[in-house]
């Protein structure tokens, strides 16, 4: 088969053909939530960029095993080294299950991913079901020499390994510079060298998840997870490894130096990373006090919100930038967003109701093969999205009667959105899916209507006064007409 797609990739620092190790299939890794609190917007751009990335991909016709983890108990955010499980704490604090914890957050994710129209991965595998994966490979680590135990706990040997392969491959990073930025050690630190990373930590007496290994009862370091599952998953080589560029490092160089130290090489053809959201240009996250949650756009419930955005506002504004370049937040970008998503529906309803003509006059050839290139141009939505704007001008002039349009270009046209704008971008009508579900509830109440009609004709008096009794409790007006019967809500 074909391979138009070009991606960057982190590792060489260029655009490269994309080329699977075992074509038709694609295995593709992208390391998912940490679940201890509710998504915000940072949230959503690795979800929706690899979302594109996985819905691409389907469309030229691979067959793509999607893999993406869940953080949960065990595990701290970022550094395995300090502090407490977040998990835990909370589980300590509410007097829940771990697990408790874990399920209502993820719940809440697959909700706002759900309402984001991310498609599900093929595969979602939790850190704390795979604990033994994870005690394997840090076996095999400090067999092949680049690890060594400490007060039961297990750590990287970073300079080691640096003395035989390249850490700092992905990130760029020298690690002269890392070796003598990082702070002396106090000498009450169980690691030879600051830089060293946990691969296993023996559990302090308060930490409530833990699991035995032939070191101590304790968890693994947090990089473990995603070369364990990866590998068991995806198998030792896999094509594509994703996330967010803040993951670069130390996430993704530790994940290198532990496949390369368990297996001799890295498992990933091409690392892929998408860039952050800043509110006025800084990261956001908790820690900054510009947390909005995906929850508090969809019903504008934060109080730096102007209004509510609907989930597809969100996708549509995120599309709207280029995967590797920063998109930064402000309420005139999102309603700009949801003003030129509502101009590309309304052309899309305009563009059912066209009538042919023998000519096209309007400017539509060669969109399909420029939204391709686009595409394939490392996953250029927003020219894509631009071409999708140049068929909403022709179709627009062609409904005012300034133009026409022959068969086989509306039908061109219709394929164009199908394709770009519903399946490859993943866009949903919300306005029509609305309207579908209030036409839907009309003809449901109608039904009712015509079996009380039914029941009258009957002389079944009880089911008939039953009907109307509990529509107008419902807060419907109920009218006897001629020939059965109308409804309205009486608000
Ligand atoms: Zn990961």
């Amino acid at each position: 088969m074909e391979h138009p797609l070009s991606i960057y990739n982190t590792l060489t620092r260029k655009k490269e053909q994309f080329v699977p190790l075992h074509e038709p299939h694609v295995g593709m890794y992208v390391c998912g939530p940490t679940v201890y609190g509710d998504a915000h917007l940072g949230h959503a751009r690795p979800a929706i960029t690899f979302d594109l990335l996985f819905r691409y991909l389907k469309h030229l016709g691979y067959k793509v095993r999607y893999v993406r983890n869940i953080t949960d108990v065990g595990h701290l955010e970022h550094d395995a080294d300090q502090g407490e499980d977040k998990i835990a704490k909370k589980a300590r604090l509410e007097q829940l299950e771990p697990m408790e914890i874990v399920q209502f957050y993820l719940n809440r994710y697959h909700q706002a991913m759900e309402a984001l129209n991310v498609l599900p991965p093929s595969i979602e595998p939790h850190a704390s079901g795979h604990i033994i994966e994870q005690i394997e490979l840090v076996q095999n680590i400090l067999d092949n020499g680049f690890a060594y135990e400490s007060e039961g706990s297990v750590y990287f040997d970073v300079e080691k390994y640096n003395s035989q392969h390249n850490y700092g491959v992905l990130s760029g990073r020298n690690i002269e510079d890392m070796l003598n930025t990082t702070r002396a050690l106090d000498g009450q630190d169980e690691k030879h060298n600051s830089i060293d990373f946990a691969l296993w930590k023996c559990a302090q007496p308060e930490h409530i998840m833990r699991w035995p290994s032939p070191w101590s009862n304790g968890f693994p370091g947090w990089h473990c997870e995603c070369t364990a599952m990866g590998k068991k998953y995806l198998g030792n080589h896999f094509d594509i490894h994703g996330g967010g560029m803040d993951l670069i490092f130390p996430h993704h160089e530790c994940e290198i130096a532990q496949a390369v130290a368990s297996q001799g090489d890295d498992m990933v053809h091409y690392w892929m990373h998408n860039n952050m959201i800043t509110i006025n240009g800084q990261k956001m996250g908790k820690s900054l006090g510009n947390f909005i949650t995906l929850e508090q756009f969809f019903n504008g419930s934060h109080e730096s919100l102007a209004q509510a955005y609907s989930p597809m506002t969100i996708r549509f504004f995120i599309l709207q930038a280029q995967y590797r370049s920063t998109v930064d937040f402000s309420n005139e970008a999102l309603q700009a967003s949801e003003k030129g998503l509502s101009r590309l529906m309304e052309a899309y309803g305009h563009l059912q109701k066209l009538q042919p003509s023998d000519t096209t006059t309007v400017e539509v050839q060669g969109l399909r093969g420029k939204c391709y290139e686009a595409m394939n141009d490392d996953l250029n939505s927003p020219i894509v999205i631009s071409h999708l704007f140049d068929a909403a001008r022709a179709i627009n002039s062609v409904k005012d009667g300034k133009g026409s349009i022959s068969t086989g270009d509306l039908k061109e046209l219709k394929e164009l959105f199908q394709i770009f704008l519903f399946d490859i971008m993943g866009m949903k009508n919300e306005a029509a899916a609305a309207g579908n579900s209030y036409e839907t509830f009309g003809k449901a109440l109608d039904l009712l209507l015509s079996i009380r009609q039914q029941a009258k004709v009957n002389k079944d008096w009880a089911t008939s006064d039953k009907i109307r009794n509990e529509l107008t409790a419902l807060g419907f007006e109920i009218k006897d007409t001629k020939d059965g019967a109308e409804w309205k809500l009486s608000k």
